[in-house]
């Protein structure tokens, strides 16, 4: 059984539990993405900043030239506070306040990802008040499945997101009746952890068949957006550090039809920011129970919730251990029976004291953070700086 490469020692000194991100594991990402993306023309690749918005992430990321996508005010800020170019900022969101919306309009991002006709409106007068434009492309939900926890999954129709495929005309005319809105685009987004490919060909056909019709009202638009939501080998760390964007994108070069000049935008999360993080926790004691032996560790699901809101698997590793394996339930100290991190798994023979890797954590972990329970947030470090 592998286990990933830590920095041991510098590890130990530092206060559990922890974040910690390998640095050349988020490069190496972000080249192959760079790499595969590339070789199509016109692919423009966003970073969807909800997944881990930590500053030196985000560096790294700005760095290698990719766009933000965000969901909120906040999130524009901070790309903003990164350094991302203000005509890479994407931003969606069921539920714009008009705070966030005047955000938008005042650093003129590229586009608003607009999901009803009311949002719309109010777009339209908050950059009226302006003397602005602001540039819009519709969220549409394609009713399309993705194979994966139910929780994730956003773009079916009974989901909150996006117009209905059916009003999409009408959404249109709506918005060319507005001065101060321009319509650019179609964005769509159909779920997260998505591992199936098939699943992004469904969607590539719903969108050949969405132009198709806007073809016949000789409606062009400059983009299409397909979100995000490509997933990563949880079980894997090691062996498959990098997603398969080969696949990815060569899906999206192969079944979607773009019209001549249009460039498709992506907006990846999970992917790119996955496999670099491990959350660092620290054995507080083992207990024998009536059947089975618990490794009490000092993170719980406030420092990652992914766990005991999706019963996420993270693959956990002891690395400071080589003794032989024993079998253990991986909790948390926190009063609710949810606070698992692992049950029934192997690990070499486990001490109070031992450092645990528990792997794969750089999405939707430290971002998710909370301090239930009076804790303080987990701090996250970057191999680089150790
Ligand atoms: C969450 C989200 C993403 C990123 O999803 P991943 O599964 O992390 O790639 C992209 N676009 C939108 C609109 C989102 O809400």
């Amino acid at each position: 059984m592998g286990k990933g490469k830590f920095p041991v020692e510098k590890l130990q000194a530092i206060q559990t539990p922890f974040y910690y991100y390998d640095a050349e594991v988020l490069r190496q990402t972000l080249r192959t993405i760079n790499e595969e993306a590339g070789k199509y023309e016109g692919f423009v690749v966003h970073y969807a900043i909800k997944a881990n918005a930590n500053p030196k992430i985000l560096r790294i990321i700005r760095e290698a030239g990719m766009g933000a996508d965000c969901v909120s005010g906040g999130e524009i800020e901070a790309s903003i506070k990164s350094g991302f170019p203000n005509n890479k900022i994407v931003y969606a969101g069921v539920g714009k306040a008009d705070w966030e919306i005047n955000l938008g309009l005042d650093n003129d991002i590229f586009c608003f990802n607009v999901e009803s006709i009311p949002e719309l409106e109010v777009i339209n007068e908050l950059a009226a008040a302006k003397g602005k434009v602001a540039r819009v492309a519709f969220r549409l939900n394609p009713n399309v499945g993705a194979h994966t926890h139910a929780n994730i999954t956003t773009g079916l129709a009974e989901n909150k997101f996006g117009i209905a495929m059916r009003d999409m005309l009408d959404v249109i005319e709506e918005a060319e009746k507005l001065a101060n809105i321009r319509f650019v685009g179609l964005h769509f987004h159909i779920g997260s952890q998505i591992l199936d490919m098939g699943d992004f060909e469904a969607l590539c056909n719903r969108v050949n068949e969405l132009q198709n019709i806007l073809d016949s009202h000789r409606i062009r638009v400059e983009h299409i957006n397909v979100g995000g939501g490509l997933g990563v080998d949880y079980a894997h760390p090691n062996r498959l550090p990098i997603p398969d964007f080969k696949a990815y994108f060569s899906t999206y070069a192969k079944k979607l039809k773009l019209r001549p000049g249009q460039t498709l935008h992506f907006e990846l999360g999970r992917a790119m920011v996955a496999q670099c993080g491990s959350l660092i926790t620290r054995t507080l004691y083992i207990k024998k129970g009536a059947v089975k032996k618990f490794a009490i560790v000092d993170a719980g699901f406030p420092d990652l919730i992914r766990p005991a809101l999706y019963q996420a698997y993270h693959k956990i590793e002891n690395i400071t251990s080589e003794e032989p394996n024993d079998t253990y339930d991986v909790v948390g100290p926190i009063c609710e029976s949810t606070d698992v991190f692992a049950k029934q798994i192997d690990l070499n023979g486990t001490r109070r004291g031992d450092l645990l890797a528990i792997r794969s954590a750089g999405a939707y972990g430290e971002i998710m953070a909370s301090q239930y329970n009076c804790r303080k947030l987990p701090i996250g470090y970057m191999s680089d700086d150790l």
